[in-house]
């Protein structure tokens, strides 16, 4: 399969005067974090992702613990280069206890072929582990007592870099109120302990899916994503 098959060619000419206004809507989320402090919880002494996944599983500390199916705690090679990082996780995921397994993971794994990664080698993970009612984008208080687990994961597997998709998973990790636009085709510093990884944002697939228009940056994104990735693998 090569990018055209993956990305399409016929897809980009349209619409981009509805893409800018739909951005510009969407991106405003001025909300304040709460900065949740979890420090002294016990899951913060795990060493490994299994331990990490067997101590929070069963989280209840947002309400998205009590209308979840399945805890979706990510799924991928535990010693990673890269890592993948969307908002939370849909229907399909929520029935099936893994990230990205729904009609926007099919995507997702095609996005990573045509960039050479097989989903196989790459770790992927949401910032909420539990399902939103009805897929609404999870809400501050949901992230910040959520993110400190993502964040023990990525100290756990050391990715070299980390490519977040969507609006959601980008302001949340990278703390930042910008808009999609503005962040996208630049490179970030997420710092954890002692440990600086490369971070680069492109779309969420389930965008991809509605505005087909957008694949072209996401295929620009996601080059990019590469080259990055490319001159970090053998420091
Ligand atoms: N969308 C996400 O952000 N995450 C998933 O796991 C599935 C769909």
């Amino acid at each position: 399969m090569d990018q055209k098959e993956i990305f399409g060619d016929d897809l980009f000419e349209k619409e981009l005067f509805i893409q800018r206004r739909t951005e510009i809507k969407k991106n405003v989320v001025a909300e304040p974090q709460h900065n949740y402090d979890s420090s002294n919880e016990n899951w913060n002494s795990a060493t490994n992702l299994n331990e990490l996944n067997k101590i929070i599983c069963e989280c209840q500390k947002c309400p998205l613990g009590a209308t979840r199916n399945k805890f979706v705690f990510g799924s991928g090679d535990p010693n990673a280069d890269v890592m993948c990082i969307g908002e939370g996780p849909g229907a399909e995921e929520d029935a099936q206890g893994l990230p990205f397994v729904g009609r926007a993971g099919k995507l997702l794994t095609d996005i990573l072929k045509a960039i050479n990664f097989s989903r196989e080698e790459v770790y992927i993970a949401n910032v909420v582990k539990c399902r939103p009612p009805g897929n609404r984008t999870p809400n501050p208080v949901e992230m910040d007592t959520c993110m400190p687990y993502l964040k023990k994961q990525i100290e756990i597997i050391k990715p070299k870099a980390i490519l977040c998709m969507g609006l959601t998973a980008s302001q949340g990790i990278l703390k930042k109120r910008d808009s999609l636009t503005n962040m996208r085709g630049k490179v970030f510093d997420f710092e954890s302990g002692s440990r600086t990884t490369k971070v680069m944002v492109t779309y969420h697939p389930a965008a991809l899916l509605r505005n087909p228009n957008w694949k072209r940056g996401c295929w620009e994104d996601v080059q990019n994503f590469r080259k990055l990735y490319d001159g970090l693998k053998d420091k």
